[in-house]
Protein backbone atom coordinates (compact mmCIF):
# COMPACT_ATOMS: atom_id res chain seq x y z
CA UNK A 1 0.00 0.00 0.00
CA UNK A 2 1.64 3.12 -1.22
CA UNK A 3 2.44 5.64 2.30
CA UNK A 4 -0.20 8.55 0.91
CA UNK A 5 -3.36 5.87 0.56
CA UNK A 6 -2.85 4.84 4.44
CA UNK A 7 -4.72 7.31 5.77
CA UNK A 8 -8.65 7.78 5.41
CA UNK A 9 -9.74 9.97 2.94
CA UNK A 10 -11.88 11.74 5.72
CA UNK A 11 -8.51 12.97 7.74
CA UNK A 12 -6.48 13.45 4.71
CA UNK A 13 -8.35 16.75 3.51
CA UNK A 14 -8.11 18.20 7.26
CA UNK A 15 -6.50 21.04 8.08
CA UNK A 16 -4.50 20.83 11.83
CA UNK A 17 -6.15 24.25 13.99
CA UNK A 18 -4.28 26.88 14.00
CA UNK A 19 -5.12 28.00 17.15
CA UNK A 20 -4.02 25.42 18.89
CA UNK A 21 -1.20 25.30 16.95
CA UNK A 22 0.15 29.14 16.64
CA UNK A 23 -0.64 29.12 20.53
CA UNK A 24 1.50 26.49 21.45
CA UNK A 25 4.53 28.10 18.97
CA UNK A 26 3.97 31.48 20.71
CA UNK A 27 3.99 29.31 24.21
CA UNK A 28 7.44 27.50 23.06
CA UNK A 29 9.23 30.35 21.88
CA UNK A 30 8.55 31.87 24.98
CA UNK A 31 9.60 29.01 27.24
CA UNK A 32 12.98 29.70 25.12
CA UNK A 33 13.37 32.84 26.93
CA UNK A 34 12.37 35.31 23.74
CA UNK A 35 9.83 38.28 24.39
CA UNK A 36 7.03 37.17 22.61
CA UNK A 37 3.47 39.06 23.33
CA UNK A 38 0.61 36.05 22.50
CA UNK A 39 -2.51 37.43 20.93
CA UNK A 40 -3.05 33.89 20.42
CA UNK A 41 -4.94 32.42 23.28
CA UNK A 42 -8.40 31.10 22.91
CA UNK A 43 -8.72 30.63 26.99
CA UNK A 44 -9.07 32.78 29.51
CA UNK A 45 -5.84 33.92 31.54
CA UNK A 46 -7.73 33.86 34.76
CA UNK A 47 -7.07 31.03 37.16
CA UNK A 48 -9.42 27.97 37.59
CA UNK A 49 -11.64 29.63 41.31
CA UNK A 50 -10.91 27.98 44.36
CA UNK A 51 -13.86 26.57 44.85
CA UNK A 52 -14.03 24.47 41.76
CA UNK A 53 -10.54 23.46 42.10
CA UNK A 54 -11.38 22.15 45.44
CA UNK A 55 -14.67 20.15 44.20
CA UNK A 56 -12.08 18.65 42.63
CA UNK A 57 -9.45 17.69 45.22
CA UNK A 58 -12.62 16.81 47.50
CA UNK A 59 -13.65 14.01 44.44
CA UNK A 60 -10.07 12.46 44.25
CA UNK A 61 -9.76 12.32 48.01
CA UNK A 62 -13.43 10.59 48.03
CA UNK A 63 -13.16 8.05 45.70
CA UNK A 64 -14.82 9.84 42.97
CA UNK A 65 -12.41 8.23 40.21
CA UNK A 66 -14.40 5.61 38.42
CA UNK A 67 -16.45 5.48 35.23
CA UNK A 68 -19.76 7.35 35.60
CA UNK A 69 -22.87 7.29 33.28
CA UNK A 70 -21.17 7.85 29.71
CA UNK A 71 -23.34 11.63 29.00
CA UNK A 72 -22.53 12.64 32.68
CA UNK A 73 -23.79 11.96 36.40
CA UNK A 74 -27.65 12.82 37.33
CA UNK A 75 -26.18 15.35 39.93
CA UNK A 76 -24.17 17.46 36.97
CA UNK A 77 -27.08 16.93 34.64
CA UNK A 78 -29.47 18.35 36.95
CA UNK A 79 -27.45 21.48 37.99
CA UNK A 80 -26.90 22.00 33.96
CA UNK A 81 -30.92 21.29 33.82
CA UNK A 82 -31.26 24.54 36.37
CA UNK A 83 -28.70 26.42 34.79
CA UNK A 84 -30.42 26.27 31.31
CA UNK A 85 -33.67 27.35 32.76
CA UNK A 86 -31.90 30.29 34.77
CA UNK A 87 -29.78 31.56 32.35
CA UNK A 88 -31.09 30.89 28.94
CA UNK A 89 -35.46 30.14 29.36
CA UNK A 90 -34.66 27.04 28.33
CA UNK A 91 -36.32 23.96 29.62
CA UNK A 92 -34.51 20.29 29.23
CA UNK A 93 -34.78 17.78 31.11
CA UNK A 94 -31.88 15.47 32.36
CA UNK A 95 -32.36 13.03 29.66
CA UNK A 96 -32.23 15.86 26.80
CA UNK A 97 -28.96 16.65 28.17
CA UNK A 98 -24.90 15.67 27.65
CA UNK A 99 -21.76 16.06 29.17
CA UNK A 100 -18.95 15.69 27.15
CA UNK A 101 -15.08 16.59 26.60
CA UNK A 102 -15.72 20.28 26.19
CA UNK A 103 -17.77 22.08 23.87
CA UNK A 104 -15.63 21.18 21.23
CA UNK A 105 -16.37 17.21 21.50
CA UNK A 106 -20.33 18.08 21.61
CA UNK A 107 -20.71 20.30 18.39
CA UNK A 108 -18.35 17.26 17.34
CA UNK A 109 -20.59 14.54 18.70
CA UNK A 110 -24.21 16.65 17.69
CA UNK A 111 -22.99 16.71 13.60
CA UNK A 112 -21.41 13.06 13.92
CA UNK A 113 -25.18 11.92 14.92
CA UNK A 114 -27.11 14.14 12.74
CA UNK A 115 -24.91 14.19 9.31
CA UNK A 116 -24.85 11.56 6.51
CA UNK A 117 -22.31 11.92 3.78
CA UNK A 118 -22.75 15.04 1.60
CA UNK A 119 -25.25 16.69 3.97
CA UNK A 120 -24.28 20.69 4.27
CA UNK A 121 -23.98 22.40 6.99
CA UNK A 122 -24.49 25.89 6.73
CA UNK A 123 -22.08 28.14 8.29
CA UNK A 124 -21.12 32.08 8.02
CA UNK A 125 -17.55 33.27 7.34
CA UNK A 126 -15.65 34.20 9.09
CA UNK A 127 -16.20 30.89 11.62
CA UNK A 128 -14.47 29.37 14.06
CA UNK A 129 -11.39 27.40 12.69
CA UNK A 130 -12.97 23.70 13.72
CA UNK A 131 -16.58 24.07 12.65
CA UNK A 132 -15.62 23.33 8.56
CA UNK A 133 -12.99 20.49 9.68
CA UNK A 134 -15.49 19.05 11.78
CA UNK A 135 -18.33 18.67 9.29
CA UNK A 136 -16.07 17.27 7.21
CA UNK A 137 -14.59 14.48 9.40
CA UNK A 138 -18.45 14.13 9.72
CA UNK A 139 -18.02 13.35 6.02
CA UNK A 140 -20.23 16.63 5.45
CA UNK A 141 -20.02 19.36 3.52
CA UNK A 142 -19.15 23.26 4.96
CA UNK A 143 -21.75 26.07 3.25
CA UNK A 144 -20.40 28.99 4.01
CA UNK A 145 -22.35 32.03 4.11
CA UNK A 146 -19.50 35.32 3.39
CA UNK A 147 -21.41 37.38 5.76
CA UNK A 148 -20.03 41.22 5.95
CA UNK A 149 -18.79 43.69 8.20
CA UNK A 150 -21.94 45.85 7.20
CA UNK A 151 -24.15 43.39 9.29
CA UNK A 152 -21.85 42.93 11.93
CA UNK A 153 -20.79 39.20 10.30
CA UNK A 154 -23.94 37.97 11.03
CA UNK A 155 -26.07 35.99 8.60
CA UNK A 156 -29.21 37.46 7.57
CA UNK A 157 -32.47 36.15 6.14
CA UNK A 158 -31.47 36.67 3.04
CA UNK A 159 -28.58 34.91 2.81
CA UNK A 160 -29.65 32.05 5.18
CA UNK A 161 -32.49 32.01 2.19
CA UNK A 162 -30.17 31.90 -0.56
CA UNK A 163 -27.43 29.17 1.29
CA UNK A 164 -30.68 26.23 1.50
CA UNK A 165 -30.51 23.92 -0.69
CA UNK A 166 -31.69 20.20 -1.00
CA UNK A 167 -29.12 18.77 0.54
CA UNK A 168 -29.46 21.43 3.81
CA UNK A 169 -29.48 19.49 6.59
CA UNK A 170 -28.49 22.08 9.60
CA UNK A 171 -27.33 25.52 10.56
CA UNK A 172 -24.46 26.11 12.38
CA UNK A 173 -24.79 29.74 14.84
CA UNK A 174 -22.26 31.03 17.24
CA UNK A 175 -23.51 34.11 19.68
CA UNK A 176 -21.01 35.71 20.95
CA UNK A 177 -18.77 34.76 17.92
CA UNK A 178 -15.25 33.77 17.68
CA UNK A 179 -13.46 35.35 15.75
CA UNK A 180 -15.70 38.40 15.57
CA UNK A 181 -17.71 39.03 18.41
CA UNK A 182 -20.72 39.48 17.18
CA UNK A 183 -23.82 38.57 19.01
CA UNK A 184 -27.18 38.00 17.48
CA UNK A 185 -30.18 39.65 18.31
CA UNK A 186 -33.52 38.58 19.59
CA UNK A 187 -35.22 39.69 16.40
CA UNK A 188 -32.41 38.91 14.44
CA UNK A 189 -32.55 34.74 15.51
CA UNK A 190 -36.27 34.79 15.61
CA UNK A 191 -36.17 35.70 11.70
CA UNK A 192 -33.25 33.04 11.32
CA UNK A 193 -35.35 30.46 13.28
CA UNK A 194 -38.63 31.53 11.17
CA UNK A 195 -36.66 30.44 8.20
CA UNK A 196 -35.02 26.78 9.85
CA UNK A 197 -38.71 26.07 10.89
CA UNK A 198 -39.34 26.59 7.17
CA UNK A 199 -37.29 24.95 5.66
CA UNK A 200 -36.69 21.78 8.54
CA UNK A 201 -32.81 22.48 9.30
CA UNK A 202 -31.80 21.93 12.69
CA UNK A 203 -29.25 24.25 14.37
CA UNK A 204 -26.55 23.86 16.24
CA UNK A 205 -26.23 26.90 18.93
CA UNK A 206 -22.61 27.88 19.74
CA UNK A 207 -22.94 29.57 22.95
CA UNK A 208 -19.85 29.11 24.42
CA UNK A 209 -19.15 32.59 24.87
CA UNK A 210 -22.61 33.53 26.62
CA UNK A 211 -21.16 34.79 29.35
CA UNK A 212 -18.39 36.77 28.18
CA UNK A 213 -20.64 39.76 26.40
CA UNK A 214 -20.41 43.36 26.88
CA UNK A 215 -22.44 47.02 27.17
CA UNK A 216 -25.10 44.84 29.37
CA UNK A 217 -26.27 43.14 25.65
CA UNK A 218 -28.24 40.23 26.28
CA UNK A 219 -27.43 36.93 25.42
CA UNK A 220 -30.51 34.91 23.54
CA UNK A 221 -30.70 31.35 22.79
CA UNK A 222 -32.38 30.50 19.13
CA UNK A 223 -34.01 27.37 21.24
CA UNK A 224 -35.44 29.22 23.82
CA UNK A 225 -37.81 31.39 21.22
CA UNK A 226 -40.45 29.11 20.37
CA UNK A 227 -41.57 25.58 20.46
CA UNK A 228 -40.64 24.80 16.43
CA UNK A 229 -37.25 26.20 17.13
CA UNK A 230 -37.18 24.10 20.32
CA UNK A 231 -37.65 20.91 18.32
CA UNK A 232 -34.94 21.48 15.86
CA UNK A 233 -32.34 23.05 17.73
CA UNK A 234 -29.44 21.68 20.00
CA UNK A 235 -28.20 23.94 22.58
CA UNK A 236 -24.06 24.04 23.13
CA UNK A 237 -22.17 25.17 26.07
CA UNK A 238 -19.38 24.61 28.59
CA UNK A 239 -17.38 25.72 31.76
CA UNK A 240 -14.22 26.08 29.49
CA UNK A 241 -14.91 30.05 28.93
CA UNK A 242 -17.54 31.29 31.74
CA UNK A 243 -14.93 29.96 34.99
CA UNK A 244 -11.90 29.54 33.27
CA UNK A 245 -11.51 25.62 33.13
CA UNK A 246 -10.16 25.09 29.56
CA UNK A 247 -8.18 22.20 30.56
CA UNK A 248 -10.39 20.71 32.66
CA UNK A 249 -12.57 19.17 29.25
CA UNK A 250 -16.10 19.88 30.34
CA UNK A 251 -18.88 20.75 27.37
CA UNK A 252 -22.62 19.95 27.17
CA UNK A 253 -25.38 20.12 25.38
CA UNK A 254 -29.14 20.37 25.99
CA UNK A 255 -31.24 18.68 22.77
CA UNK A 256 -34.18 16.98 21.87
CA UNK A 257 -34.27 13.56 23.32
CA UNK A 258 -33.67 11.82 19.96
CA UNK A 259 -30.44 13.43 19.41
CA UNK A 260 -28.89 13.49 22.87
CA UNK A 261 -29.88 9.55 23.16
CA UNK A 262 -28.06 9.43 19.84
CA UNK A 263 -25.08 10.76 21.36
CA UNK A 264 -24.73 8.64 24.29
CA UNK A 265 -24.63 5.57 21.45
CA UNK A 266 -21.99 7.25 20.27
CA UNK A 267 -20.19 8.51 23.20
CA UNK A 268 -20.53 5.09 24.36
CA UNK A 269 -18.16 3.36 21.96
CA UNK A 270 -15.76 6.23 21.51
CA UNK A 271 -14.63 8.49 24.54
CA UNK A 272 -17.44 6.94 27.42
CA UNK A 273 -17.64 9.14 30.04
CA UNK A 274 -15.87 12.86 30.52
CA UNK A 275 -13.08 12.71 33.18
CA UNK A 276 -15.30 12.05 36.68
CA UNK A 277 -13.08 14.55 38.85
CA UNK A 278 -13.78 17.24 36.10
CA UNK A 279 -17.47 16.46 36.15
CA UNK A 280 -17.57 17.29 39.86
CA UNK A 281 -15.04 20.29 39.29
CA UNK A 282 -18.06 21.18 36.87
CA UNK A 283 -20.77 21.05 39.46
CA UNK A 284 -18.81 23.34 41.67
CA UNK A 285 -18.56 25.91 39.07
CA UNK A 286 -22.22 25.72 37.91
CA UNK A 287 -23.37 25.67 41.45
CA UNK A 288 -20.72 28.75 42.32
CA UNK A 289 -22.96 32.51 42.78
CA UNK A 290 -22.22 34.24 39.10
CA UNK A 291 -19.84 36.84 40.95
CA UNK A 292 -16.70 35.24 38.98
CA UNK A 293 -18.19 35.08 35.45
CA UNK A 294 -19.10 39.11 35.89
CA UNK A 295 -15.57 39.98 37.33
CA UNK A 296 -14.43 38.42 34.31
CA UNK A 297 -16.64 40.42 32.13
CA UNK A 298 -15.67 43.81 33.53
CA UNK A 299 -12.21 42.75 33.09
CA UNK A 300 -12.78 42.20 29.67
CA UNK A 301 -14.30 44.79 28.68
CA UNK A 302 -11.93 47.41 29.82
CA UNK A 303 -9.22 45.65 27.84
CA UNK A 304 -11.36 45.51 25.13
CA UNK A 305 -12.24 49.20 25.16
CA UNK A 306 -8.44 50.28 25.55
CA UNK A 307 -7.67 47.80 23.16
CA UNK A 308 -9.70 49.17 20.15
CA UNK A 309 -8.94 52.65 20.67
CA UNK A 310 -5.21 52.11 20.17
CA UNK A 311 -6.15 49.99 17.80
CA UNK A 312 -8.23 53.03 16.17
CA UNK A 313 -4.60 54.87 16.40
CA UNK A 314 -3.19 52.71 13.72
CA UNK A 315 -3.42 54.07 10.25
CA UNK A 316 -3.27 50.48 8.41
CA UNK A 317 -5.75 48.69 10.68
CA UNK A 318 -9.75 48.66 10.87
CA UNK A 319 -10.92 46.90 13.87
CA UNK A 320 -14.46 46.23 14.53
CA UNK A 321 -15.42 46.44 17.92
CA UNK A 322 -16.37 43.35 19.32
CA UNK A 323 -19.47 42.89 21.33
CA UNK A 324 -18.66 39.34 22.70
CA UNK A 325 -16.13 36.95 23.30
CA UNK A 326 -12.02 38.12 23.86
CA UNK A 327 -11.15 38.61 20.64
CA UNK A 328 -10.99 41.37 18.05
CA UNK A 329 -11.13 40.80 14.33
CA UNK A 330 -8.99 43.25 12.77
CA UNK A 331 -9.11 44.31 8.63
CA UNK A 332 -5.63 44.40 7.48
CA UNK A 333 -6.20 44.74 3.96
CA UNK A 334 -4.64 48.10 3.94
CA UNK A 335 -0.83 46.85 4.70
CA UNK A 336 -1.21 45.10 1.60
CA UNK A 337 0.01 41.63 3.22
CA UNK A 338 -2.39 38.35 2.75
CA UNK A 339 -2.95 37.41 6.41
CA UNK A 340 -0.61 34.52 7.13
CA UNK A 341 2.28 36.47 5.72
CA UNK A 342 1.36 39.27 8.16
CA UNK A 343 0.84 36.95 11.37
CA UNK A 344 4.09 34.97 10.14
CA UNK A 345 6.17 38.56 10.04
CA UNK A 346 4.49 39.93 12.87
CA UNK A 347 6.14 36.75 15.16
CA UNK A 348 9.41 36.72 13.21
CA UNK A 349 10.11 40.66 13.34
CA UNK A 350 8.08 42.03 16.22
CA UNK A 351 7.27 39.26 18.77
CA UNK A 352 3.88 39.17 18.54
CA UNK A 353 1.43 36.13 17.81
CA UNK A 354 -2.16 36.42 16.38
CA UNK A 355 -3.98 34.41 14.48
CA UNK A 356 -4.66 34.50 10.17
CA UNK A 357 -7.99 35.66 9.73
CA UNK A 358 -7.63 33.27 7.12
CA UNK A 359 -8.18 30.09 9.61
CA UNK A 360 -11.25 31.92 9.96
CA UNK A 361 -12.29 32.29 6.17
CA UNK A 362 -11.16 35.44 5.55
CA UNK A 363 -8.00 36.39 4.54
CA UNK A 364 -7.96 40.10 5.06
CA UNK A 365 -7.96 39.90 8.76
CA UNK A 366 -6.15 39.11 12.03
CA UNK A 367 -7.51 37.67 15.18
CA UNK A 368 -5.98 39.23 18.85
CA UNK A 369 -7.00 37.66 21.85
CA UNK A 370 -7.21 40.14 24.75
CA UNK A 371 -7.13 37.38 27.12
CA UNK A 372 -3.49 38.71 28.64
CA UNK A 373 -2.62 40.94 31.20
CA UNK A 374 -3.00 44.95 30.50
CA UNK A 375 0.98 45.11 30.50
CA UNK A 376 1.15 42.41 28.42
CA UNK A 377 -1.58 44.34 25.82
CA UNK A 378 0.12 47.37 25.92
CA UNK A 379 3.70 46.33 25.23
CA UNK A 380 2.24 43.94 22.06
CA UNK A 381 -0.05 46.97 20.50
CA UNK A 382 3.10 48.96 20.59
CA UNK A 383 5.29 46.15 18.36
CA UNK A 384 2.26 46.25 16.34
CA UNK A 385 1.74 49.98 15.84
CA UNK A 386 5.66 50.05 15.04
CA UNK A 387 5.46 47.01 12.93
CA UNK A 388 2.37 48.54 10.90
CA UNK A 389 4.05 52.21 10.55
CA UNK A 390 6.79 50.63 9.29
CA UNK A 391 5.54 48.47 5.98
N1 LIG B 1 -16.77 26.97 20.27
C1 LIG B 1 -16.03 28.07 20.07
C2 LIG B 1 -16.57 29.15 19.22
C3 LIG B 1 -14.75 28.18 20.64
O1 LIG B 1 -14.01 29.27 20.42
C4 LIG B 1 -14.26 27.13 21.42
C5 LIG B 1 -12.87 27.32 21.97
N2 LIG B 1 -12.18 26.37 22.40
C6 LIG B 1 -15.08 25.99 21.61
C7 LIG B 1 -16.32 25.95 21.02
C8 LIG B 1 -14.65 24.78 22.38
O2 LIG B 1 -14.45 24.98 23.72
P1 LIG B 1 -14.11 23.77 24.69
O3 LIG B 1 -13.95 22.54 23.87
O4 LIG B 1 -12.87 24.15 25.41
O5 LIG B 1 -15.28 23.66 25.61
N1 LIG C 1 -11.40 28.16 20.75
C1 LIG C 1 -10.14 28.73 21.07
C2 LIG C 1 -9.63 29.54 19.88
O1 LIG C 1 -10.33 29.75 18.94
C3 LIG C 1 -9.17 27.72 21.60
C4 LIG C 1 -8.37 26.92 20.64
C5 LIG C 1 -9.22 25.96 19.89
O2 LIG C 1 -9.76 25.04 20.52
O3 LIG C 1 -9.36 26.17 18.70
O4 LIG C 1 -8.53 29.98 19.91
Amino acid sequence: MPIDTRLARRIATVKPSSTLAITSKAKKLRSEGKDIVSFAAGEPDFDTPEPIKQGAVDAIRKGFTKYTPTTGTPELKKIISEKFKRDNALEYGVQQIAVSCGAKHSIFNALFVLLDKGDEAVMASPYWVSYPEMVRLCEGTPRIIETSRKNDFKITPGELKKNIGPKTKLLMLNTPSNPAGSVYTRDELLALAEICVAHKILVISDEIYEKIIFDNLPHVSIASLNKDIYGLAVTVNGVSKSFSMTGWRIGYLGGPADIVEAIGKFQDHSTSNPASISQKAAEAALGMAGSFSATMREEFQKRRDFIVARLETIEKINCIVPKGAFYVFCDISKTGLGSVEFASRLLDEAGVAVIPGESFGKDEYIRISFATGMPQITKGLDRLKDFCDAL
